[in-house]
């Protein structure tokens, strides 16, 4: 395989932190897609500088991809909607979730019905399906 010309901003060579996982990933959400990843490094190719950064005149080099209108709110169509992801620095990125933080949780509680919750503490009407399911990952 042809090696890839290396661009001012890409980051060095070694271990990728491209697909580190932050904080900010919601449960239930289509990141560990090979949609999601095909999806991100485009965003980023084509965005390599951070756009909040930019839009106050500042130069820095874009590390993550950040959904503007977060997810589950965003629902799977906005996940994947190029309109809807700008790519961000740390500290930007970082910036944002503390403000998404909020409306999520606004958000999941005007839906308590919505589930992508699965994996979390907080207990939830479980159908009978899961609650079995439940039952035998406990043993
Ligand atoms: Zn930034």
């Amino acid at each position: 395989m042809a090696e890839k010309k290396r661009l001012p901003w890409d980051p060095p060579p070694g271990p990728s932190t491209y697909h580190k996982k932050t904080s900010r990933e919601q449960p239930g959400a289509p990141y560990h897609t090979w949609r999601w990843t095909k999806l991100s490094r485009a965003i980023r190719t084509e965005h390599p500088l951070c756009a909040e950064c930019q839009r106050r005149g500042i130069i820095r080099p874009a590390t993550c991809v950040d959904h503007i209108t977060p997810w589950p709110i965003c629902g799977e169509q906005g996940f994947f909607d190029r309109s809807n992801l700008q790519a961000l620095c740390d500290d930007c990125n970082n910036q944002k979730g503390l403000r998404d933080k909020a409306k999520i949780q606004a958000w999941k509680r005007a839906h308590p019905g919505w589930d992508g919750n699965a994996g979390a503490r907080t207990p939830q009407p479980a159908t009978p399906g899961r609650r079995q399911k439940l039952t035998r990952l406990k043993r």
